[in-house]
């Protein structure tokens, strides 16, 4: 059998029919609800001409429509093209021609983001207004997402596939550089879905919080695992913690994806500060290292258990995982919290090295560090119309990171940086991430990025942009201090910039390229 990714939704309406599938402010969809609306937009799409392999672009916050075309697209075997939503007009132009989509679905809240380079689309033939609680307004040239499905019928429509047919092309963060269009077909989606489930013990008692945009690989391996079990889904169109804490307590939430940024804002809203329930939620998958000061606070505070996983857009996304709680080690030396490893093992049937630039392993010390590169089912099946930088990251099968890391002797990975964050100092590597994982534990820092910044004698130092929590009194002197004899002297900050809010890349990540900028053009 082709794995396909659409039949997780068959399966779960043959299962659970009745069950609720999809919660959207005051719009509920069970399971059999949901499928039906999705066999009419297939029909549709269909009917304007999508064919196998045809792009279907999409620009929208987590709604069910959204969820729907997803699914309407695997089952006629066409490429979704999500989009960011944060990005500007002439992005979005340059992305929709580079993937030359067909086919070209807004939210109607977000259409007069991309209004002024419609008329610039080449290869778009259908504009279709997607909903916003269930209303969309009257637009020239845009088709209705309600009329299109109207006259539509419910019986099943979907193509015959092949496995390796592409699912989606899914256009990277871009946190260093231009996005670039990952390809992934319905098998190295379909793994990545097996893996989540197992790893978060999916159930259809779960109710899973879509705090992660679903535009976004980080959001991607979730909703499909979670509607292959029956489980229920709360779309979220943006992130509010208020709106987090009673839709928690509402639905009755046990699992979300958070971004380190997001969980960040909710243990610091006063109502996850002050009512410690937060009803059954139980677990929370976080990647992109969260600083250790906020895991224990998470699972402090608010009693949920903390799953850390390592990924990127490459590889669908996740390669490695760690259950935190069973990996918390005493104080240091220091009087400081470590985790065992804060990236994990490699999930099932994923293969990891760590590699000098040689391609020889690094020692399995814990210390030594390396590249990492991995090999499996997950890795994409290249970046879109750049074949030579897939054969960049690609080699004999190896998709290799760019990320640099740690291994130990039981195979555990430690994400020290990224290659292009390291600060290289005198000829000493500084982990940006170690710094800020420091910076954190101070009580009045609300956010901490270090990044490097020139220097006639050492070439590069570490320099920390910080932004203070509202209220603080933080000065340069305050923060040199605390760091003063927590970390080696080489890796403390030497200089700070206050700041009110760091720069960052729609999945919540902070933008140290914008940050470096100004240092390295002043330099000249
Ligand atoms: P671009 O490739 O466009 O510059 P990006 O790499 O940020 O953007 P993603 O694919 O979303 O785009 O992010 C993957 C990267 O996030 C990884 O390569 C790694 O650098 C970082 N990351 C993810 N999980 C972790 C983690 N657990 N610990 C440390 N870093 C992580
Ligand atoms: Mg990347």
């Amino acid at each position: 059998v082709a794995l396909r990714m659409d039949d997780t939704l068959r399966r779960a309406v043959l299962l659970y029919p009745d069950v609720e599938s999809i919660v959207e402010g005051e719009r509920r969809w069970t399971y059999r609800k949901f499928q039906d609306e999705v066999h009419q937009l297939a029909h549709a799409m269909k009917r304007l001409g999508v064919e196998k392999g045809d792009r279907v672009a999409v620009l929208s916050p987590n709604t069910a429509a959204m969820l729907q075309l997803f699914y309407a697209c695997f089952q006629l075997g066409a490429v979704v093209v999500p989009l960011n939503t944060r990005l500007l007009a002439h992005d979005y132009l340059y992305i929709i021609e580079h993937a030359e989509a067909k086919l070209f679905f807004a939210d109607d809240e977000l259409i007069p983001l991309v209004e002024s380079v419609i008329p610039s689309f080449t290869t778009v033939t259908q504009l279709v207004s997607m909903p916003v609680d269930g209303l969309v307004s009257e637009r020239e040239g845009w088709v209705a997402y309600p009329d299109l499905l109207a006259k539509e019928s419910t019986e099943p429509c979907i193509h015959e596939i092949e496995e390796t047919d592409l699912a989606t092309i899914l256009y990277t963060s871009g946190t260093t550089g231009k996005p670039k269009g990952v390809m992934h077909s319905h098998r190295t989606l379909y793994f990545n879905m097996q893996n989540t489930m197992f790893h978060l013990r999916a159930a259809d008692s779960d109710v899973l919080l879509h705090t992660l945009p679903i535009f976004h690989v980080n959001g991607w391996g979730t909703p499909f695992s979670f509607t292959g079990v029956g489980a229920k889904h709360i779309m979220l169109r943006k992130i509010d913690p208020a709106l987090i804490h009673s839709l928690m307590q509402r639905e009755g939430v046990t699992v979300a994806c958070m971004a380190p940024t997001v969980l960040n804002m909710l243990i610091n809203e006063p109502r996850f500060r002050e009512e410690k329930t937060t009803g059954p939620m139980r677990v929370v998958i976080a990647g992109s290292a969260p600083p250790t000061a906020f895991v224990r606070t998470v699972e402090q505070q608010l009693g949920w258990e903390f799953l850390q996983v390592y990924g990127m857009t490459e590889c669908a996304p996740l390669i490695t995982v760690s259950p935190i709680k069973h990996h918390l080690a005493q104080e240091s030396e220091e009087g400081r919290f470590r985790l065992k490893a804060k990236a994990g093992i490699p999930m099932h049937n994923v293969e990891i090295r760590v590699v000098d630039d040689e391609d020889n392993d690094v020692p399995k010390d814990g210390h030594s560090i390396g590249e990492v590169i991995a090999r499996g089912n997950m890795v994409m099946e290249g970046y879109w119309k750049q074949p030579e930088a897939t054969a960049a990251a690609i080699v004999n099968g190896w998709y290799h990171t760019g990320d640099m890391a740690t291994i130990d002797a039981e195979g555990y990975i430690d994400i020290v940086d990224r290659k292009k964050d390291i600060i290289i100092s005198g000829g000493e590597n500084i982990s940006s991430i170690e710094v800020e994982g420091l910076l954190y534990e101070h009580p009045e820092v609300l956010e901490a990025a270090v990044i490097s910044v020139p220097h006639e004698k050492w070439g590069e130092v570490p320099h920390a942009i910080v932004v203070p929590r509202p209220g603080a009194e933080l000065t340069e002197a305050v923060l040199e201090s605390f760091c003063r004899g927590k970390m080696a002297a080489f890796k403390c900050p030497k200089g700070f910039t206050f700041v009110s809010e760091l720069p960052k890349t729609a999945s919540g990540k902070i933008r140290k390229v914008e940050l470096r900028q100004p240092f390295w053009e002043e330099k000249g």
